[in-house]
């Protein structure tokens, strides 16, 4: 028998959003399981999708990573090097496709996020799609033509290298393994790390938050160099702070000296997608399974 619905499954560090859709992509059931061990969130997910009986056409994962994206290694769809205890070399797909005899289909939490904007969000209809978010972590992926980008895996934006804003010293930067690249200086950790309270806590406009924009329109400002994209949509925790999106234009514009084809004001937006944006993430990567 051929399935009717789709298992989606947003991979985060703390939880784990699992979905249910039908084949038009209307989520039908929704529930959320901490990220425990691997063997003990894993086996939760199982459950979970067991329990509703349904015939399932494939399963979609939108998560954290880094992950192993290559078809042809053995250890396609497992967790490569991560920090987080007891989650490096975890199989993600294996269990899911174990259980329910169906494809499964794996890319990260912002690929994900990239392919649903791509075809209904925000970048419906534009050529090259990226999305950044800026939270915990900070991740982008691209979609071009209506493919996912791919190199050796899947991109790093969040670890781009970034020229210092002349009033940020002191403050080594967060990131494990660069310190001071984009992720170590801009994610909800680094802006904690320095002041001691969330971006939205401070003041709304002031240095902090212009510091901030200026970041990540440093970051904008190098996608425009490298990809050109028509749209970059930036989603997040970070981003929830009100009149960042506005500031990181201006800034972008800015930075870019009106040599971009594409004006950041314009090409620089919000997510489509609020609180399901990791499950259409996963619907989308499913739907390709
Ligand atoms: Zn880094």
């Amino acid at each position: 028998m051929s399935g009717t619905h789709f298992g989606l499954i947003e991979a985060g560090g703390t939880k784990f959003v699992l979905g249910i859709a039908d084949a038009d992509g209307a989520i039908l059931q929704r529930h959320r399981i901490p990220t425990l061990d691997a063997h003990e969130t894993m086996s939760a997910a199982c459950d979970w999708f067991r329990s509703h009986d349904l015939p399932f056409a494939g399963f979609g994962i939108a998560a954290f990573g880094p992950l192993d994206l290559d078809k042809a290694s053995p250890n396609w769809g497992s967790i490569t090097r991560t920090p987080k205890p007891g989650w490096s070399g975890a199989n993600l797909v294996q269990p899911f496709a174990d259980a329910f005899g169906c494809p499964v289909a794996i890319d990260t939490d912002v690929n994900g996020a990239a392919l649903a904007e791509a075809r209904w969000g925000g970048g419906r209809g534009k050529r090259l799609c990226v999305y950044l978010t800026i939270g915990t972590g900070v991740g982008g992926g691209a979609v071009v033509d209506g493919r996912i980008l791919h190199g050796l895996s899947h991109p790093e934006m969040g670890h781009m290298r970034l020229p210092r804003h002349p009033d940020d010293t002191g403050f080594a930067g967060a990131c494990p393994f660069h310190g001071a690249c984009l992720e170590g200086l801009a994610s909800g950790p680094a802006i904690l790390a320095r002041w001691g309270k969330s971006l939205s806590e401070l003041t709304s406009g002031g240095t902090e938050q212009q510091m901030i924009a200026w970041y990540l329109a440093q970051a904008v400002c190098n996608l425009q160099a490298i990809l050109e994209p028509d749209c970059i949509i930036f989603g997040g925790g970070v981003m929830a702070t009100p009149g960042l999106l506005g500031l990181v234009q201006s800034e972008a514009d800015i930075l870019g000296a009106g040599y971009f084809v594409g004006k950041a004001s314009a090409i620089v937006m919000a997510p489509g997608f609020g609180e399901d944006a990791g499950l259409m993430g996963a619907f989308a990567l499913a739907g390709s399974a």
